[in-house]
């Protein structure tokens, strides 16, 4: 099986190397990732420049091509370009969390939303922590579930991934799974208001996470106990249940 490993760390990561170790034994590995770190990119894609690739020789991978474009660039060149048949799509494991609705501006996830976009059955892993840096643990809990993918991707619909994010421990304080939904992600303290040497304010984006959520089957929770969480995301972000009552407005009956 072609599994394509991406991330939005960058090529170089220790996280995405961490990964390639751990599926290399399940599949080919085609490593095709940003050559420079896109956090927080979200789902952006590259359309006004073109997009320059360069081969380079990693233990594990079949193939690795470092890629001057977004995450999703990976994805969409990847499957397009790369792959014949591209049987999952795995991105990560990222260095810092990747939950509730900060998954908007996740390149990680939205590397794995391509990838199902696209028909791959698609998985992200983020390791929940900026600090912590032993991928260890992470790298073995992304080897176990990608394997359940591949078991039980027939019960997945094409238009959802898996958001997977392990608790910032060693392995021995790891609870278990447990399948989550996203929380809703408040910060507190957002920005940083300095002023520069000309006596212009200018403004850097910090916050600290505002813990707003409690239960149990709330991503944020899960892993604040240890938990690795497994959320179930998809793209069709229609609200099917709101069609009605904004039909009810009667703005359809309205002659333009
Ligand atoms: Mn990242």
């Amino acid at each position: 099986m072609q599994i394509v490993v991406t991330n939005d760390d960058g090529i170089m990561a220790p996280g995405i190397r961490a990964l390639v170790g751990a599926l290399k034994d399940l599949g080919d590995i085609y490593l095709i990732a940003p050559t420079e770190e896109r956090s927080a990119i979200g789902h952006g894609i590259t359309l006004r420049d073109p997009i320059r690739t360069r081969p380079l020789l990693v233990e594990g991978a079949r193939e690795a091509w470092a890629v001057d474009g977004t995450p999703a660039d990976c994805v969409k060149l990847a499957l397009n370009e790369f792959v014949r048949e591209c049987g999952l799509v795995i991105s990560g494991i990222n260095n810092g969390p990747n939950l509730g609705t900060d998954v908007l501006y996740s390149g990680t996830v939205s590397a794995a939303i391509e990838g199902a976009v696209l028909g791959a059955p698609s998985m992200a892993v983020s390791l929940a922590s900026f600090e912590f840096g032993d991928f260890t643990a992470a790298a073995e809990i992304a080897g176990i579930l990608t394997r359940s993918l591949m078991e039980n991707k027939s019960s997945l619909p094409p238009n959802t991934i898996l958001n997977v994010n392990v608790p910032p421990v060693k392995k021995e304080l790891i609870k278990g799974f447990r399948v989550t939904r996203l929380g809703f992600i408040e910060y507190e303290d957002e920005f940083d208001r300095r002023i520069d040497p000309r006596g212009n304010p200018y403004f850097w984006m910090k916050g600290r996470l505002a813990h707003k959520e409690f239960e149990p089957d709330v991503d944020v929770v899960a892993v604040a106990e240890n938990y690795v969480s497994i959320t179930p995301v998809h793209f069709d972000l229609t609200n099917h249940v709101i069609i009605d009552r904004v039909k009810k407005w009667g703005i359809e009956e309205y002659k333009l």
